[in-house]
């Protein structure tokens, strides 16, 4: 529903928002929406807060908005160290807030923040809270795969786990800078472990519970951990997966090629499987439950430098072999709290729930430290969005009377496809703000997820960043901003985005091209393990003198960011450059569209084609009609340019376990080099591919 323009009282005070930095964008225009001095055209798109929302909110007018962006890009030291004083540093850093070298040109790349500090993110997380008055606040509350089986946990108890675990860990003999492992389903005991880690200055390595012994075994070499820590079982929707076997067999591979863990500590995770059926080799194998409860549940701190590495992760894979990203302490800290805190306008009293793994940077960030940093109530849910049923994410949301509910474009789609009526017969009324992550989010899913899941109501935080981000970088903040559907707004405090042409120079205002970062901010990812030149070449030398994301994006005349896919999805039909993600939005508004996406394959005539693979909704029949309307629908809306040569049937899209669709291969399959698939290991679901294959000619 749009809002007359002229009634958002609280935008008025908006002065002038021309002097911003031209890395923002030009927003003259919008300031005189805003203003009422012109009028919005339909075509502008524009949805506000609520009135109620944005006066409340930390940021509440563009002017707030600017006023910190500025000092933030001008006074980064300042800007940041006041940030990082509320937090407890036992020494402060030393007299330079930051140090780095951005230019591949100017030798090594380099990034340090707070260096000299010494503080321990745990401490912050837990003991820092606690002293503050929140011991007895709810930490977090979980929520299993059956409905009826939960727990939860104060910032006191939660403390005392951490504790025991981290004397566990320090008892075998892990020093600081030594590697652990998790893997671990979303049971309370992964931010357990992460945290325990963190609080003795070891280094985790959280690989997602759902990749194979081959992937650990792999991330076991790279990393050699001293111990890793898993469970016998989990259940996901009515299935059961038996991780401990997994681990087994990754243990076996890893000690094959000379990496050998002492320990593998297991959580007996009852409601899945019991101890006695689990296999066991005695002398390596421990149980959690039997070990941790004897030891103290106070454990001092190890404090690190604000330069120590914090974890190791590896990106999702989407683009090819999984970079391990590493991320220190300090600014890390201070970017993931800061971020949590105004992206999603946290208020103490808030609810919070996000649906991503910990096995993901989402998780890292904004499951585990960001919330934590801010003493918030954090929902772990360890089951599936569609078990028992496609309406469990809204009774969990009345559960626990969620406010802040962030979860990906998949989901939202997924769920849009199953009907209105799923969500309807919940009350969903503690939600407050909502916000997507992972994949640009299409406008017709963003206004299902405004109008039918926020009733039109909760302002939608579309969240653009990367594992190797650490922190959102692009991201609207609620009550600062009217919002565009499918836009992620403006950069975030410290983050000069700027858009550069394939020859690696500036674009300003209006445009589109290649998405980079002109210096560093607190969060930024400091190399990848083991490989520094990799982390050079890869982000750094494409566009000298600026970090290099991989994604494609436009500026729009307001001066709003628009992701468009990574660019080499970005395809060149007849000399029109057209992101996937224009036309796979277009076709996801046809109502008979589930889901699309979109490659570029070679073309006589044009250059290069578009090629659409297309899933449509349940109970559906494909036809030749139905193909033609899926066309017309993108002629309408972008032109007869970016019409998809073919449309390929697709019951299913191959995607990473991350849930995101991995075009790398649909590449292949669309040009049908169908013997150069590649690495696959990261696929949630292998057999998509092979049906895909069978569907080619249909
Ligand atoms: P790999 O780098 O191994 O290919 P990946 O890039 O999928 O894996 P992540 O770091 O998890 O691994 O994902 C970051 C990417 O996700 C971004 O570069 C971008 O392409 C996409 N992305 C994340 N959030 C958004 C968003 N809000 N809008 C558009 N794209 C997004
Ligand atoms: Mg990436």
């Amino acid at each position: 529903p749009r809002k007359n323009l002229t009634t958002s009282n609280h935008l008025r005070h908006v002065e002038s928002m021309a002097h911003l930095p031209s890395g923002a964008g030009r927003i003259t225009r919008l300031n005189a929406l805003i203003l009422g001095d012109a009028l919005a055209s339909e075509e502008d798109d524009l949805v506000f807060p609520s009135e109620v929302l944005s006066t409340q909110a930390h940021v509440s007018s563009p002017q707030k908005y600017l006023e910190m962006y500025q000092r933030s890009v001008h006074d980064p030291s300042g800007f940041w160290s006041d940030i990082a004083s509320e937090f407890y540093w036992r020494e402060k850093w030393g007299q330079q807030v930051y140090h780095e070298n951005f230019d591949v040109r100017k030798g090594k790349i380099k990034i340090e923040w707070f260096k000299g500090g010494m503080t321990n993110i745990c401490y912050n997380c837990l003991d820092r809270n606690i002293e503050s008055g929140k011991g007895d606040k709810t930490a977090i509350y979980w929520e299993g795969n059956e409905p009826g089986l939960d727990s939860s946990m104060t910032y006191n108890q939660l403390l005392a786990r951490v504790c025991q675990l981290a004397n566990y860990l320090k008892d075998v003999g892990v020093h600081k800078g030594d590697a652990v492992v998790i893997y671990l389903p979303m049971l309370m005991e992964l931010p357990i472990a992460m945290l325990a880690c963190a609080r003795i200055g070891a280094i985790h390595s959280v690989v997602f519970a759902g990749f194979s012994a081959e992937s650990l075994a792999q991330r076991i070499i790279d990393c050699r951990p001293k111990v890793v820590i898993t469970c016998n079982a989990v259940r996901r929707g009515s299935k059961i997966i038996y991780l401990k076997e997994i681990v087994d067999s990754a243990l076996l591979e890893s000690a094959q090629k000379g990496i050998v863990t002492d320990v593998c500590l297991t959580y007996e995770n009852e409601s899945a499987m019991k101890k006695e059926m689990t296999k066991w080799t005695k002398g390596r194998d421990i149980w959690w439950q039997d070990v941790i409860l004897k030891y103290p549940v106070t454990c001092d701190v190890e404090w690190v430098d604000a330069e120590d590495p914090l974890f190791l992760l590896y990106t999702s894979g989407s683009t090819g072999k999984p970079k391990g990203v590493l991320h220190t302490t300090g600014g890390y800290m201070v970017y993931t709290a800061t971020t949590f805190k105004y992206a999603f306008d946290y208020k103490p009293t808030d609810i919070y729930w996000c649906t991503a793994d910990c096995g993901w940077i989402t998780g890292h960030s904004y499951v585990t430290y960001g919330p934590l940093l801010n003493g918030a109530t954090v929902v772990v849910f360890e089951g599936a969005p569609n078990y028992p049923d496609v309406g469990r994410c809204w009774d969990i949301v009345d559960k626990y009377k969620v406010s802040i509910f962030y979860t990906a474009p998949t989901l939202v789609r997924s769920l849009m496809r199953e009907g209105d009526e799923h969500v309807s017969r919940y009350s969903r009324k503690s939600l407050r703000v909502l916000g997507s992550v992972g994949e640009p989010i299409n406008p017709s899913a963003w206004r299902w997820f405004f109008n039918v899941i926020g009733d039109a109501r909760c302002p939608i935080s579309d969240t653009w960043w990367q594992t190797e981000t650490g922190g959102f970088m692009i991201t609207p903040l609620p009550g600062a901003w009217p919002q565009k559907p499918g836009s992620a707004t403006f950069p975030f405090f410290g983050v000069q985005p700027v858009i550069v042409d394939e020859k690696g120079v500036e674009i300003e205002g209006e445009c589109s091209g290649y998405l980079c970062v002109k210096s560093s901010w607190p969060g930024a990812f400091r190399t990848l393990h083991g490989d520094h030149e990799r982390y050079e070449t890869t982000y750094f030398s494409a566009f000298p003198g600026y970090y290099f994301s991989g994604d494609g994006c436009s500026r729009d005349k307001d001066g709003y960011y628009w992701l468009t896919g990574r660019v080499d999805d970005v395809i060149n039909v007849s000399g029109h450059r057209i992101g996937t993600a224009e036309v796979e939005s277009a076709l996801v508004s046809h109502p008979q569209c589930a889901e699309a996406a979109v490659v570029g394959v070679e073309h006589e005539v044009k250059g290069q084609g578009i090629y659409a693979f297309v899933t449509i909704v349940e109970g559906v029949p494909y036809s030749d009609d139905l193909r033609k309307s899926l066309v017309m629908v993108v002629r309408n809306q972008i032109g007869a340019f970016a019409a998809p040569d073919k449309i390929h049937w697709a019951p299913g899209l191959p995607k990473t376990r991350s849930g995101k669709i991995m075009r790398r291969i649909l590449r292949k399959i669309a040009s049908r080099q169908l013997d150069e698939l590649g690495d696959t290991s990261t696929l949630a679901d292998p057999t998509v591919v092979d049906q895909l294959i069978a569907l080619a000619d249909c």
